[in-house]
């Protein structure tokens, strides 16, 4: 028996159990026909017309972590190595082979690569393996039957599983409307056209990957100083060490620690860090300064934007205000975004399933081996919200391999949580 899977967004994720599920095929193995709907392009994210980057930025985490990394399935007993081997043919190393730049790439000491090309390895992996990408806007989220309809322009597709993806609309902003307020989108349209950004006082408000990249623009504009605000005490650097890095490579034994430490190792290493690199340029510029709290509104007076900003200082809860010539808001990223997309009707199977109202912290501790949502029938993967419960690599680039296997060994048409990892490892793939 086989389903259909639906993927919103045809990004690295997508791409990854696309791959694997047509490497799955090719074996003989059943699995799931893996569809997915892309309102824009083959990571569009990672391109300007996404609206996260110009394209010129380069890849955090190394392009080897691809879309089989780190080619150690267990999906198919007494076949892994060779499903490994398969899956090779599609890593970022056979892209540069097949693409005549993997020698470059080498001699140039292997450098991180930009979004763009990222995007490009991502399509050329697509293409290759066929992949079934359905151009349109999920708009909403319903369901029929014992299958989920996810609404588009005009069109409904029925599928027995959905994966969400992606980090949300970038469009969002503070102020809409002002033009001393940047959304994420309108400040990576501007640096794409190579508008220069020329304001005394900049602020960015977000202290995550997002706001990272924005910094790293922004060095190259004329700008007096740039403040950065986040809730966090101040920027931290992202551990980027050996055992830092297997937390996200290897989820083996995350699920052995207790809460409270998956948090702390989360909070250093994931959530609202900036990478080594970011630092390394932000400690050599004298022009950024660190503010500490929550933006609760904005108002524009007297040519400035004026943020009123909430934190807390030894217990008690303090606002202040601060004006700015320019506000980018980087805070657009938002692991929940799909939420207001289910109807009713959907809404009401997922709360029955989370035992209580939808909130983030219920659907984040329901995620379980597969990534899914538990005790919810028809499945509902969130990748993005499964770093808490099953290893902070899902959400991100850091084991696109292992999510692949998690998400095809789930049981799609099961009508009770069979994803324990003993039923994952014995039951055929569906
Ligand atoms: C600037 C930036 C740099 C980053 N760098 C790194 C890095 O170096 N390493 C790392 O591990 N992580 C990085 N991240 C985190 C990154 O978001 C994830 O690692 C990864 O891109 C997530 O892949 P994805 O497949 O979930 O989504 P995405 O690549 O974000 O793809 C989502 C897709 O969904 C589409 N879409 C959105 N809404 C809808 C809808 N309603 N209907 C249909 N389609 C829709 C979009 O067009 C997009 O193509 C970075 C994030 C940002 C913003």
């Amino acid at each position: 028996m086989t389903g259909t899977l639906a993927i919103i967004g045809a990004g690295p994720k997508a791409v990854a159990v696309a791959a694997k599920a047509a490497v799955l095929r090719d074996m003989g193995v059943a699995v799931p026909d893996v569809v997915a709907v892309e309102r824009s392009a083959v990571a569009a994210n990672w391109q300007p017309a996404g609206g996260w980057t110009d394209g010129n930025h380069r890849l955090g985490t190394g392009p080897e972590k691809d879309v089989g990394f780190p080619y150690r399935s267990s999906l198919v007993p007494r076949r892994n190595g060779e499903l490994d081997e398969r899956m090779m043919r599609y890593s970022w190393q056979s892209y540069l082979v097949a693409t005549g730049q993997f020698a470059e790439w080498i001699d140039r000491g292997r450098p991180a690569p930009a979004h763009r090309k990222w995007a490009q390895y991502l399509k050329w992996v697509a293409d290759n393996v066929n992949m079934n990408v359905l151009r349109g806007e999920v708009t909403s989220i319903g369901v029929d039957g014992r299958r989920w309809a996810l609404g588009t322009d005009g069109t409904t597709i029925r599928a027995d599983a959905v994966m969400v993806t992606g980090p949300g609309q970038p469009e969002r902003s503070i102020l809409p409307g002002n033009p001393r307020v940047l959304s994420i989108a309108e400040f990576w349209h501007r640096a794409a056209a190579h508008e220069r950004i020329s304001a005394e006082r900049v602020v960015v408000i977000g202290g995550g990957e997002t706001a990272a990249a924005i910094l790293n623009e922004l060095f190259a504009h004329r700008v007096s100083t740039i403040t950065v605000i986040s809730p966090q005490v101040t920027l931290f650097t992202r551990g980027e060490g050996f055992f830092e890095n297997t937390l996200f490579s290897d989820p083996t034994h995350w699920s052995g620690l207790t809460l409270a430490e998956r948090k702390d190792a989360i909070a250093r290493t994931d959530r609202g860090v900036f990478s080594a690199r970011v630092q390394d340029a932000l400690l050599a510029d004298d022009r950024i300064r660190h503010l500490r709290g929550r933006v609760a509104h904005a108002v524009a007076r007297d040519e400035q934007i004026r943020l009123t900003l909430h934190s807390d200082r030894a217990g008690e809860s303090l606002e202040t205000v601060h004006g700015f010539d320019l506000v980018i808001d980087g805070s657009g990223a938002d692991a929940l975004w799909f939420t207001e997309l289910f109807n009713q009707d959907a809404l009401d199977l997922i709360e029955l399933g989370l035992g209580g109202p939808m909130t983030g912290e219920r659907l984040q501790e329901s995620v379980g081996y597969d990534l899914a949502v538990s005790h919810l029938t028809p499945k509902l993967f969130l990748p993005n919200l499964s770093g808490l419960n099953q290893g902070p690599g899902f959400p991100n680039l850091s084991c696109l391999g292992l999510l692949s296997d998690r998400v095809l060994g789930a049981e799609l048409t099961d009508n009770h949580d069979r994803a324990s990892r003993r039923s994952y490892e014995h039951q055929p793939l569906r």
